[in-house]
Order: C-alpha cells, then sequence, then structure tokens
C-alpha cells in the first residue's frame, strides 16, 4: 500500500478510498454484499518479473504489474504507471477507477491499470526502451486491440507507448489500435497529449456553468507539473483563471497576482524543475495544498490530500486531475466543511476519452481533424457533467457519490446482461 489511503491504512478484507466509495453507492443502489464485491474484485491480476541489464554492466530485477478490473463494457483499458512505488495494491485500485471512469463516461472499455516499480530519473533512455520493450514481449498475450490496451499515466509518455507498439506489431503485425498515446507519426490522435489536463478544465467549465459561477479572475493552485498538470495549467489560464501556485515533487512557486504561466512552462521543460524561475516566492510543496485559492488542482500522486491536511485545505472547489488525490476520511471532512470536489472518475476523464477517439481512428485508418476530437471531447465531457450534477441534485449527495453512482449501475447492469 503506498498513498493511496494513508491515513486509514488498507482494513483486513483490503478496502481502500475506492472500495469505501464503491460500496457507499452500492448502498445506495441497494446491491447486496455479493454484487458489490463482483463490482469492487478485478479479474485478472498478472505479475512479472523483469530483469534489466543495466548500462553499467550490472543485473537488476524490476517488478511489472497489469491488473484487469472489468471487460463486460469493453476491452480492458487502462494507462501503464512507471514509478518506485508502484505496487500491486495501487494498481489494483486504480484499474478499479478505470472501469468507474469509462462506465461514467460511456466510452465502450473496461478498466485496467499497470506498472512497473522503476524511477524512470534513473534510468537512461535505452534502459527504459530495453524495460518497455521486455515487459511487452511477456504481456503481449494479455493485451490488444480488443482485449487491453495500454496508455500513458505518470512516468510514461508518447515514446513508451511507440515502444510498446512497435514491440507489439513484431508479433502481430501493424496493430496502432493495441495501445494509446501514441506519437503522432505512429498513428497517434491530435488532441491526445493534452487531453486530460483540456478535460480538467472543460469539466470544471461545464460545472460553473451550471452554477452561473464565473471563472474569469478565480484563482487555482495547481500540484503537479506533468503531462496532466501542464495543460491544465495552460488551459485554466486560457479560461481566465489566475494560477497562483504550482509545485512539482521538489519545489513550488507562489505568486498572488499569478504566475506566468508560458514562461514557468518553459522553465519547467527547459530545466526540469521550478527552481530558478524568476517570477514568485519560493514556497514548501506539501503547505502548497493550503494555500487559499478558488480552485485547488491535485495533478501528481494519490492520497495527498488526507486526514491530516484536510481540515487546513483553503480551497472552495478540488478538481481532481490526478487518480485517487483525496482519502475517505479527508473527503468525509472536505463535505462537511462545504467544499465541492469535482471527483478523478470525471475531472482526469478527457484523457481516456481521447484514448477512445484514438482507438476508434486506428481501427478506422482514418484520422481525424483536431476540432473533430475536442468537438466530441467537451460533448462528451458536458454530458458526463450533466449526468452527475442531476443525480447529485436529485438525490442530494455530493459529486463524487453521484458520480461513483452512475459508474457502478453501468458497471452491474453490463456485468449482469453479459452473466456475472
Ligand atoms: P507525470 O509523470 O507526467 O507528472 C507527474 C507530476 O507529479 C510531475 O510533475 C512530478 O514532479 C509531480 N509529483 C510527483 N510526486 C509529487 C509530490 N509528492 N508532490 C508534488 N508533485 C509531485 O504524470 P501525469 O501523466 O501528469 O499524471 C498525473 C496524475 O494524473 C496521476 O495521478 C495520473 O494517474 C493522473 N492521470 C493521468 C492521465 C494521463 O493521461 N496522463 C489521465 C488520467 C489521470
Amino acid at each position: 500500500m503506498t498513498g493511496l489511503d494513508r491515513d486509514r491504512p488498507a482494513d483486513s478484507d483490503g478496502k481502500t478510498a475506492h472500495a469505501r466509495f464503491l460500496k457507499r453507492a452500492c448502498d445506495r443502489l441497494g446491491y447486496d454484499a455479493q454484487e458489490y464485491q463482483i463490482l469492487l474484485s478485478p479479474s485478472r491480476e498478472i505479475r512479472i518479473e523483469l530483469p534489466l541489464r543495466r548500462d553499467d554492466g550490472s543485473l537488476c530485477v524490476f517488478t511489472g504489474y497489469r491488473v484487469q478490473h472489468h471487460n463486460a463494457r469493453g476491452p480492458y483499458k487502462g494507462g501503464l504507471r512507471f514509478h518506485p512505488d508502484t505496487d500491486i495494491d495501487d494498481v489494483r485500485a486504480l484499474a478499479c477507477l478505470m472501469s468507474l471512469k469509462t462506465a461514467l463516461l460511456n466510452v465502450p472499455f473496461g478498466g485496467a491499470k499497470g506498472g512497473i516499480d522503476c524511477d524512470p530519473a534513473r534510468l537512461s533512455d535505452r534502459e527504459m526502451e530495453s524495460l518497455t520493450r521486455r515487459l511487452t514481449s511477456k504481456l503481449h498475450r494479455n493485451v490488444g486491440p480488443f482485449t487491453d490496451i495500454p496508455a500513458p499515466d505518470v512516468g510514461t509518455n508518447a515514446q513508451i507507448m511507440a515502444w510498446i507498439s512497435d514491440e507489439y506489431s513484431k508479433v502481430y503485425g501493424y496493430t496502432p489500435a493495441a495501445v494509446t498515446g501514441k506519437p503522432l507519426d505512429m498513428g497517434g490522435s491530435l488532441g491526445r497529449e493534452d487531453a486530460t489536463g483540456r478535460g480538467v478544465a472543460l469539466v470544471l467549465r461545464a460545472w460553473a456553468r451550471h452554477r452561473a459561477e464565473t471563472l474569469e479572475g478565480r484563482t487555482a493552485v495547481i500540484q503537479g507539473l506533468g503531462n496532466v498538470g501542464i495543460h491544465a495549467a495552460r488551459c485554466l489560464h486560457d479560461l481566465g483563471i489566475k494560477i497562483v501556485a504550482v509545485g512539482d515533487s521538489r519545489s513550488a512557486v507562489f505568486a498572488e497576482d499569478g504566475l506566468p504561466v508560458d514562461a514557468l512552462i518553459a522553465h519547467k521543460n527547459e530545466t526540469g524543475g521550478l527552481a530558478g524561475f524568476g517570477a514568485g516566492a519560493t514556497v514548501d510543496p506539501a503547505a502548497m495544498l493550503e494555500t487559499e485559492c478558488d480552485y485547488l488542482v491535485p495533478a501528481a500522486l494519490g492520497g495527498v490530500i488526507h486526514a491530516g491536511n484536510a481540515p487546513h485545505i483553503r480551497a472552495r472547489t478540488i478538481v481532481e486531475a490526478a487518480n485517487a488525490p483525496t482519502t475517505w476520511d479527508a473527503d468525509a471532512v472536505l463535505n462537511a466543511a462545504g467544499v465541492t470536489i469535482l471527483p478523478d472518475i470525471l475531472a482526469n476523464a478527457g484523457g481516456v476519452v481521447v484514448s477512445y477517439f484514438e482507438w476508434v481512428q486506428n481501427l478506422q485508418q482514418f484520422p481525424w481533424s483536431l476540432e473533430d476530437v475536442h468537438t466530441r471531447l467537451t460533448e462528451r465531457l458536458e454530458t458526463a457533467v450533466d449526468d452527475v450534477m442531476a443525480l447529485a441534485a436529485g438525490q442530494e449527495v455530493s459529486l463524487r457519490e453521484a458520480a461513483y453512482v452512475i459508474a457502478a449501475r453501468r458497471l452491474k447492469d453490463a456485468l449482469w446482461t453479459s452473466g456475472p
């Protein structure tokens, strides 16, 4: 167990935050204990030993995982995470979240997640390529365009998806639909790279419209300046929101009047970090989460908003760009304090929606324009926001509970129709 539910470690029956959220939704839907268990439990868990010859000639062994949660609504679908904290508990929880996310967005996929317990910052490009190809060569019988479709997540990117695609195609011939988030010249989709961050802004905009809330001039704090955080920062800034603080794993910067987003991203891309950035004051990355703002956007790892810091959060709204950033206990504290949470399975779903578009384009061998991608992404996310807000208002529950109820019902309906 790593960061997913720090203040309440896994119970004897292995529950974590997502399991409790799912249980609460199942109770509301009147599902019994067996039905809940079937929705929660993964279909298959794969563990792979991955020996790697390092550049210095030494040999080390990493562990790879792929958890396939449910595929009643379509092929398993989910990211690959390369991070030293990756373990089976995190991957299992993240796979379940993927099933719920694809159900909520009504894309024809199930849920999966995978990863390797490695630190990409300590591996050379050759070592990363070798490890990725080794993972693919050991996993290829269990993945594929109608079986299980990996995508990028923490520590992985389009280049890694390209190596997976190439390795897979050596066995099965040209099969671009076997993996999404690929580079454009290998069958990737326009608009995939920034889709998750763009989706964060689109979901916030749709939610704000329902409440007649103006975004212009509001303030946001963003934790994590990787793929999701960078594009979320840019898109939120384009909506007129002032980004007053951003941080990554090593440092954070704050400016009351708003940070110059383009310069900040350029600095991060050039130097790999935020240290030495000319504008704003340096602040403690952990304390940054407690900065007063309208929108707090965790876009890094799970479990960062926990019972310890939840009472000190001074945001009015949390937009969960990361997966599972809020623990069960923190969720209760924040709900009681009147903080609105746009939950992960809604707020960060832009990535899997455009992955779906990429898969469709690959199967049809017919690329779409960027305008088509953006229009369809906006439609899907706005429909999901409408669904969640209608149920939340009708049943007087939080947005997270509403999202889980919709997703759990769709997942159960598909599972029961196909025969549990
Ligand atoms: P990434 O590897 O590109 O970036 C991660 C960022 O988090 C980096 O800037 C890193 O410095 C920062 N970080 C790591 N530890 C931190 C810490 N302790 N404090 C502050 N910052 C820290 O990963 P990503 O693809 O941007 O994913 C970020 C989150 O979004 C993850 O939770 C992931 O599961 C979720 N997500 C990603 C996608 C996607 O399409 N990539 C889709 C949906 C959800």
